[in-house]
């Protein structure tokens, strides 16, 4: 279990720097992911040093990788050397390389230097003025093997690493290797510091491993695409350590350090991540920031006219992806978010074994069956006042609900079944081993998945993480959904008078109190007459302010049907001839990169529309993932028959007996009957004769997070 990963981005500069192609420093932990700059290698040092004594004080177990060769092909090592090992060579290293706090080295004449103990020397590549005696500025022919076995698999990946032994140019990692490798064998010294894969890692507090961030190349391509003033170097780093963080909060982290037992790792090493590429990229959180949507996302396959509810959801479940940031955030922030990375405990649930009740605490194995009678030890054990000592074997000690066990104890009787007797507790045996206490990590262990992205946070999973010690939470922002009615005869609000041929407005506090029950951001974008220039501007602050538009009204293909008219001109429109009752088209169009489900006008069928199609649709923008609709199956309350070709959805509500009965009226003007009801019957697309008894489909509101 790794409770933190380092990755460190090194560089071969010979004078202090930073932005691109200098030192980065990113490291992931269940907080989250922070990246740090250092300009030279000797500060670079220092703060490793730093850190893997604070993750030893924070018993965190450390994952550092370094982006450069932990070892030469071995024949290279040992003909300099005298010995096969990688260590040889660091040690070999670090007592010719000098580095210092201004990061001038003399890394070129020691190279020289081994080439010249070589004999044919492999090193090449000079990237300062000056010429250096035995380092020849092109490659070479040499008899030495370029290649370690962990580069040729890599090789026959077809990614294209660069052999230690080129010193410059671009994408060399020769220089950086051999500084780093010096470097490393300080630290070695200086540190509890065991590396990958050449010695055993099993019980080691801090692991260094060689990384080799090309192994997320087209992922880090798509962040810089995303983010144009990020540095590479940077977001190879953090990618990275998410990655390799992920996986090992996961437990995935296993098979990767499996390859050590590839041929010729133990001695010429490996790379962290090789072959795993597809596991690594996996583990990846999901995009920062989310590309928006395409702009023909709603488009209706070609030659379509009626569609089917069901496609229809397909079909948007299809288009759409998440589309909001994420942001890391403290637990008492988060309730109502959805998670946009794994939650994992930071520690166990319960931590260390507990008493269950109140009783008396034993070692179970001096006890037997019949009559038991124990001496009692001073003190006790209490939740928050841990006993002190262990209790002798033969021996009791009172215990309290949530005490840790003493040493000593594994098992509790409870106070009821006890009677004490002259400092002594007798009770009838025999008593289960490990009888009314709780193992530790029972509930959760460390380092367990406790909640997937994508998750919703409720008021249990606030308890859950807290008790689990997470603190903090990677989450999306919000989705913010805009409201907006239309309509001539409209009155924005019941406070205002209104004429005879006006009507209040009805859709848009439905709409906006069902967004908030959904956990979005609802943003209330008013009432707009029927004018395109109006309906438009609107729409062009919209598209600035929220994540998804939701309109009513005039959403037809009628001669007062604005939005819809605008929304063909300027938006991309696809009117989806749904199969659907109530509901007339729902049309679907993309404003400015923003989408607009424009709903029917009036309240029943936007009701409906709003529950069926933008509730998970908008789940998905939320990164809350798709929802299906789910329903219980309960005896109708009522007689109907209905046409085949499209679905309908009734006003109903549960009987006393737990049947379905149904608004009496099915006109859909008639908003009394939304609010009589607690849910919908829901009837297939196909024709359907319902009495008495049948089974249907009830959908509660409850169901519909309403
Ligand atoms: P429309 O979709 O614009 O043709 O409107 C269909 C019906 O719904 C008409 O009777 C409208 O007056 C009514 N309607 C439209 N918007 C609202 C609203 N926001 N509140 C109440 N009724 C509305
Ligand atoms: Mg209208």
């Amino acid at each position: 279990m790794i409770d933190r990963v380092i990755i460190l981005d090194w560089s071969a500069a010979s004078a202090p720097k930073t932005g691109k192609d200098s030192i980065w420093a990113a490291r992931a932990d269940a907080r989250g992911c922070t990246a740090q700059n250092i300009p030279t290698r000797a500060a670079a040092m220092d703060w490793l040093a730093a850190q893997i004594h604070q993750a030893a004080q924070d018993q965190a177990r450390l994952l550092i990788g370094v982006d450069f060769s932990l070892a030469a092909p071995q024949a290279v090592t040992r003909a300099l050397t005298g010995q096969g090992d990688a260590f040889a060579l660091w040690d070999w290293l670090a007592t010719r390389i000098q580095d210092d706090a201004q990061n001038r080295h003399n890394l070129r004449d020691v190279a020289a230097a081994a080439n010249r103990a070589l004999g044919d020397g492999p090193f090449w590549g000079n990237g300062a003025a000056r010429d250096v005696p035995d380092l020849p500025r092109r490659k070479p022919a040499s008899h030495w093997p370029e290649w370690r076995a962990c580069e040729t698999h890599a090789r026959a990946l077809g990614l294209r690493p660069k052999p230690i032994f080129q010193l410059a140019g671009a994408g060399a990692v020769g220089a950086q290797s051999l500084l780093g490798m010096a470097h490393m064998q300080t630290l070695r010294r200086d540190t509890d510091l065991r590396v990958w894969p050449f010695q055993d890692i099993s019980d080691a507090p801090c692991i260094l491993a060689e990384v080799y961030p090309s192994l997320l190349d087209n992922d880090v391509a798509a962040q810089l695409a995303r983010d144009k003033t990020s540095v590479k170097d940077k977001v190879q780093a953090t990618l990275l350590a998410q990655a390799l963080y992920n996986l090992a909060a996961q437990d995935q982290l296993a098979p990767l350090l499996a390859e050590a037992d590839q041929p010729g790792a133990r001695a010429e090493g490996w790379i962290l991540g090789l072959p795993h590429q597809t596991a690594l990229r996996g583990a990846l959180p999901a995009q920062v920031q989310p590309p928006r949507l395409r702009d023909d996302c709603f488009a209706m396959p070609q030659g379509v006219d009626w569609m089917p509810v069901d496609q229809v959801l397909a079909a948007l479940r299809g288009a759409l992806h998440p589309v909001v940031a994420q942001q890391d955030l403290p637990l008492d922030q988060a309730a109502g978010r959805v998670l946009a990375a794994p939650a994992v405990a930071r520690r166990a649930n319960p931590p260390r074994p507990n008493a269950a009740v109140d009783g008396y605490g034993f070692a179970h194995a001096a006890t037997g069956s019949g009559v038991q009678r124990l001496p009692l030890v001073a003190g006790r054990a209490a939740a928050g006042q841990p006993f002190d000592g262990a209790v002798p074997t033969g021996a009791a000690v009172r215990i309290l609900t949530g005490a840790i066990l003493p040493e000593g104890v594994d098992t509790v009787v409870l106070e009821e079944d006890c009677a004490i007797d002259d400092a002594a507790v007798v009770f009838d045996g025999p008593v289960k081993p490990r009888a009314n206490t709780r193992r530790a990590g029972e509930d959760m262990n460390a380092g367990d998945q406790a909640l997937p992205a994508g998750h919703r946070l409720r008021a249990p999973d606030l308890a859950l993480l807290s008790a689990l010690g997470v603190g903090r939470v990677t989450a999306f922002a919000p989705l913010r959904v805009g409201v907006l009615s239309t309509g001539d005869e409209i009155i924005p609000t019941p406070d205002k008078p209104a004429l005879a041929h006006q009507i209040y407005d009805a859709n848009r506090p439905m709409l906006l109190d069902m967004l908030r029950k959904w956990g979005h951001k609802a943003v209330d974008l008013g009432h707009v007459r029927d004018r395109a220039d109006q309906i438009a501007r609107r729409f062009d602050r919209a598209a600035t302010q929220v994540d998804a538009i939701i309109t009513s009204g005039g959403a037809s293909a009628g001669d007062e049907d604005h939005v819809s008219r605008l929304l063909r001109q300027r938006g991309n429109l696809t009117a989806w001839r749904i199969g659907l009752k109530p509901g007339r088209p729902l049309a679907l169009a993309m404003w400015q990169g923003v989408p607009v489900f424009g709903l029917p006008g009036n309240p029943v069928a936007a009701f409906v529309c709003a529950a069926i199609f933008a509730r998970p649709a908008l789940s998905q923008m939320a990164g809350s993932g798709w929802l299906d609709l789910s329903a219980f199956t309960v005896p109708a309350a009522f007689s109907k028959s209905k046409k085949p070709g499209r679905r309908e959805y009734l006003r109903a509500r549960l009987t006393a007996d737990g049947g379905a009965e149904v608004f009496a009226s099915e006109g859909s003007g008639r908003i009394s009957g939304l609010s009589w009801a607690t849910g919908l019957v829901e009837l297939p697309d196909a024709a359907a004769t319902i009495t008495p008894g049948c089974s249907v489909r009830f959908i509660p509101y409850a169901m519909l997070g309403l």
